[in-house]
């Protein structure tokens, strides 16, 4: 089986093509396509953007299609950035300007509690979609640190452990982070699904 990644970011590929190992799928990716959809992300939510992105491109390729959404809730700034998490410092904003921003609002506050939710949502040709959800609570550091991962790594700290998520391998941070929850669930469902076909 055939899926395609609705997403252009290496950084989600690189980590989607780890949660997916072993699994009999060929995963395609945006540089397998001359014209590549991007749809506008006007969705309120989270699991409303993922499905956007994941209809289009089941539409527009034909294959079955796999996208995902991510959001960083800030218990101190009323859950924002949220589901406006790309563009927290702009349209545009690199991931460094977008910490930044994080680490000056965040500036005075002593409750620094936070949460990385992700939707992973899933299209087939024949109709069936599905969306999974994964989440994982933590805190937003003082400063950045760590040199690895991307986007709020360098920022966020999960509960309990000494290290961003930027200080830790691939591996380490698909094991807990809220992505490779979500494409965890996912990984089950689709393998389930093959299954059904063999
Ligand atoms: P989106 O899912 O691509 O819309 O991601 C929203 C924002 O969250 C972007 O600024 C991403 O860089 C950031 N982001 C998404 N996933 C992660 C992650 O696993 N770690 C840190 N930042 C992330």
């Amino acid at each position: 089986m055939e899926i395609v990644l609705a997403t252009g970011n290496k950084d989600k590929v690189r980590e989607m093509k780890a949660a997916f190992k072993g699994l009999k799928v060929k995963l395609l990716t945006s540089s397998d396509f001359k014209v590549f959809p991007k749809p506008r992300e006007s969705g309120r939510t989270l699991e409303a953007n993922a499905l956007i992105k994941a209809r289009a491109l089941l539409k527009h390729t034909g294959f079955a299609s796999l996208s995902d959404d991510t959001g960083l809730e800030v218990a101190a700034l009323g859950g924002s950035p949220g589901v406006y998490s790309s563009r927290y410092a702009g349209y545009g904003a690199s991931y460094d300007d977008n910490c930044r921003k994080l680490l000056r609002e965040m500036k005075n506050f002593s409750r620094r509690t936070a949460s990385f939710r992700t939707v992973v949502a899933v299209c087939f040709p024949d109709g069936r979609e599905f969306t999974v959800a994964g989440k994982i609570k933590g805190v937003i550091t003082r400063e950045k640190s760590g040199g690895k991962g991307f986007g709020y790594d360098p920022v966020f700290r999960p509960s309990g452990s000494g290290k961003t998520f930027s200080e830790m391998s691939l591996a380490q941070k698909n094991r807990i982070s809220h992505r490779g929850i979500a494409l965890l669930k996912a990984r089950k469902l689709i393998g389930t699904i093959i299954k059904q076909r063999a």
